[in-house]
């Protein structure tokens, strides 16, 4: 499974770090952004429009084991702004 965040949507809250913080994380621009830690994929890939696109060309990859804080994470999202694609 892959997701990625429409931060033209996002609210700032930070809720889904709260819930998968190996997966979704904040920038300085107040807005969240998704990731892949080197723990899970062997190298820390960050989709925040810096090194990686952001948006739905930035799709993460999400581990077996973090699937469901991150489907609880977009069920959560007050922006409902979290997309996941198979
Ligand atoms: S839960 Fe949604 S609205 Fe809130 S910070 Fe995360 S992506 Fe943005």
């Amino acid at each position: 499974m892959k997701v990625w965040i429409d931060q033209d949507l996002c609210t700032g809250d930070g809720l889904c770090e709260e819930i998968a913080p190996a997966v979704f994380f904040g920038q300085d621009d107040g807005l969240f952004y998704v990731k892949e830690t080197a723990d899970n994929y062997g190298e820390e890939k960050l989709f925040d429009g810096t090194n990686n696109p952001a948006g739905s060309e930035g799709m993460a990859r999400v581990p077996d084991n973090l699937i469901e804080s991150v489907i609880e994470s977009a069920e959560e999202c007050p922006g409902e702004c979290i997309f996941l694609e198979a």
